[in-house]
């Protein structure tokens, strides 16, 4: 068999055949206390709530030990979420290290890593109405930590034509409303996302990012408790529920609802927020 003019060696079957190592013991992670977060669920009270509209961002913050919930309203749409350290947006979620440390698709029980040097969990998915999906016979699931952002550099790439209400765009605004920041600089904080709702996978032939019609349903939620204070900021992507196109107007778009709930105070008793990572940072050097 040849590939891209190359013929296999002798071996190729034997080489093929070694065995996949999972690259993190993550039974080593500090533990996910499910009875916790279930106690902190029960009773909550409603304190603030965000419309997100269609091909827009908007920011919203999040104390820590308060949790929130990513709403499906008046239909499916997908939408794209940055999360930040509110005291220090330096530290940021890191899409890559949460797909290593969980799954390419996060679900109840995963958190949402922060950016090396820190760390440590931002969030802990609490709930997800969308959890039955799991994996469908296109190798596909909700809520990916691969896909980057819809972004108009890309579009003006592919399509020479200028686009801004790219998720990139939108949540470059909201971070600019939520920071006060010049749009430029705000540009700077925008990082790959956590694609809400987003049904995704990779083609089984050619192994290509594809999207399909996303299976959110109004009503549907995705929900995280806070570990920090957090500066969060979601993307109605102008694609809708993904099923055909983005960056352009050509899809259905719908808002999105973000709900920020405190819990009762005795179901906080005894936790505190992740400490950062405690590597000295020195990299062998002195
Ligand atoms: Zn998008």
């Amino acid at each position: 068999m040849t590939r891209k003019g190359i013929k296999a060696p002798a071996d190729a079957a034997e080489r093929r055949a070694a065995k996949p190592v999972v690259c993190y013991t993550v039974d080593r992670l500090p533990p996910v206390d499910t009875a916790f977060y279930e106690g902190v669920r029960q009773g909550m009270t409603k304190v603030d709530e965000v419309i997100v509209p269609p091909r827009d961002g908007r920011a919203f913050r999040v104390p820590a030990g308060h949790l929130f919930r990513i709403v499906s309203v008046e239909g499916p749409q997908v939408g794209d979420l940055n999360l930040w350290n509110a005291a220090d947006p330096t530290e940021r979620f890191f899409s890559g290290k949460t797909r290593q440390l969980h799954a390419s698709h996060v679900t109840t029980g995963d958190r949402l890593w922060s950016t090396l040097p820190s760390l440590r969990p931002m969030a802990t998915i609490t709930h997800d109405t969308l959890a039955w999906y799991g994996w469908d016979a296109d190798g596909a699931g909700v809520h990916d930590v691969i896909g980057t952002r819809c972004d108009p550099y890309t579009n003006r790439l592919l399509s020479g034509g200028d686009y801004h209400h790219c998720c990139h765009s939108n949540l470059t605004r909201a971070f600019a409303d939520g920071t006060a920041l010049p749009v430029q600089e705000a540009e700077m904080h925008v990082h790959d996302v956590l694609n809400v709702f987003m049904c995704t996978g990779f083609t089984h032939d050619t192994h290509q990012y594809f999207m399909k019609a996303s299976p959110v349903r109004p009503g549907d939620f995705l929900e995280l408790f806070a570990e920090i204070d957090l500066l969060g900021a979601l993307s109605a992507c102008p694609g809708g529920d993904c099923s055909a196109s983005h960056s352009s107007d050509a899809a259905a778009c719908h808002p999105l609802l973000v709900e920020i709930y405190r819990p009762r105070a005795e179901a906080l008793e005894g936790w505190t927020p992740p400490a950062r990572n405690a590597y000295p940072r020195t990299h062998g050097v002195g």
